[in-house]
């Protein structure tokens, strides 16, 4: 205990964040596939202008995938919709990686109201997704999601692998990420503090604060991305007419209406977020075989001596003051029929320590270096002192987080073809 008081002492000092992960480090390779990696809400990819002088992945501690392809890994950034559902950025991560347009499907355009299409990517992000080696096997791909870039992932291989009925049903030249069939491109999925069971943040009439934040955000972005500006942090909303498509110019139609309108639908990351759209998803989300799923999950609060309540620590972001306290006081026992006990209270910031073990219903276990299966998720151990924006590194231990992904990188690297 004298310890951790010590290094976090330092850290406040120090003015970063530190954490305890030790759990594997991997000496062989198992396979070469390369990395994807997704981004939560409201980030950004190697497309848009702010990765190049803020990488999501690196924010202050340098830049993480450069850092990992050193180390002799291919990593790419994906770059979805900021604001934008599960659904519509699954289709975006599909037409990034095949190098084609977004097809947000027929069915799901039509009951949204926004178009069918999206921007076209002209080269795919990840030049092997889908294709075969030199033997005729496919080259998989690694999915790393962080936040809502968790359920982005896993949706994505449901439906790679699965398809959707809606879509095939409705016809009228089909994608063929909705054909289903394809689940074999993928080799693993490892999830970053994912909120598989939604957060407690995103309860907007528990704290209505937040949900004034969230539309500030919105009506922020929805005026920028209509500016000049747009390159540097695009929110990639054009499907829905709130901006242009990125060739059109800066001539967007930005809509007060529009937005609200979003934000009270189902088909927004706001939505995504809450319990009751994490449930949904959950319904609809299925696993895969084949593929082996890796959870990790973080907390940085801790209990007061005398009240015995939860308090955030000392080196956790400020930015969490507005979401951590509220849910390490949260005194609900059920939101929209699901059981919501104490142990939501322990967070990392903005999404409950448990929410990102698994999502609810699917099969898991503990971490087991001798046992790793496919098809479960394997939780591994709860990282302590490290906030939900220290998988960014974000102020974090420009050391410690390079090792955290050498880690990550390095489980999924060494798993069989
Ligand atoms: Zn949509």
């Amino acid at each position: 205990m004298l310890k951790k008081i010590i290094a976090v002492l330092l850290c406040v000092i120090l003015g970063v964040s530190s954490f305890s992960l030790s759990v594997f480090a991997a000496e062989e390779k198992g396979n070469d596939y390369p990395f994807v990696f997704v981004h939560g809400l409201m980030g950004w990819g190697e497309y848009q202008g702010i990765d190049k002088f803020m990488p999501y992945w690196g924010t202050t501690s340098g830049d993480i995938p450069k850092y990992l392809e050193k180390q002799g890994y291919d990593v790419y950034t994906a770059c979805v919709g900021g604001a934008s559902s599960a659904w519509d950025r699954a289709c975006e991560l599909y037409a990034q990686l095949a190098g084609t347009t977004v097809d947000y499907g027929e069915a799901h355009s039509k009951e949204h109201g926004h178009s069918r299409y999206g921007r076209t990517y002209d080269e795919p992000l990840c030049p092997t997704f889908g294709k075969t080696d030199e033997n005729g096997d496919i080259i998989k791909i690694n999915l790393i999601g962080h936040s809502m870039g968790g359920v982005t992932v896993r949706l994505f291989a449901s439906l790679l692998e699965y398809g959707d009925p809606a879509e095939k049903k409705a016809g009228n030249d089909v994608s063929d990420f909705f054909k289903g069939g394809k689940g074999e491109y993928i080799h693993s999925i490892t999830t970053l503090s994912a909120p598989h069971n939604g957060s407690l943040a995103a309860d907007k009439d528990t704290y209505p604060i937040i949900n004034i934040m969230v539309h500030s955000f919105y009506y922020i972005w929805g005026i920028l991305d209509n500016t000049p500006l747009r390159p540097i942090w695009d929110i990639q909303m054009e499907h829905f007419g709130l901006t242009d498509y990125p060739d059109d110019g800066f001539e967007g139609d930005f809509d007060m209406e529009l937005i609200e309108t979003m934000l009270n639908s189902k088909d927004s990351a706001y939505y995504d977020l809450t319990v009751k759209g994490a449930a949904e998803a959950n319904e609809r989300i299925k696993m895969l075989d084949d593929v082996y799923y890796f959870s990790y999950s973080s907390e940085c609060v801790f209990e007061g001596p005398i009240t015995g309540n939860l308090y955030p620590e000392p080196t956790m972001n400020p930015l969490f003051l507005l979401t951590s306290p509220p849910i390490c006081s949260y005194d609900r026992d059920e939101l929209f029929g699901i059981a919501i006990d104490e142990n939501w209270r322990v967070n990392d910031g903005i999404v409950s320590t448990n929410s990102a073990h698994h999502p609810d219903g699917e099969p898991y276990k503990d971490y087991d270096d001798n046992n790793l299966e496919k098809g479960i998720w394997n939780v591994m151990p709860v990282m302590e002192s490290f906030d939900h924006t220290d998988y960014m590194g974000v102020f974090t231990n420009p050391i410690e987080i390079r090792k955290f992904y050498k880690e990550v990188c390095g489980l999924a690297a060494s798993l069989p073809a």
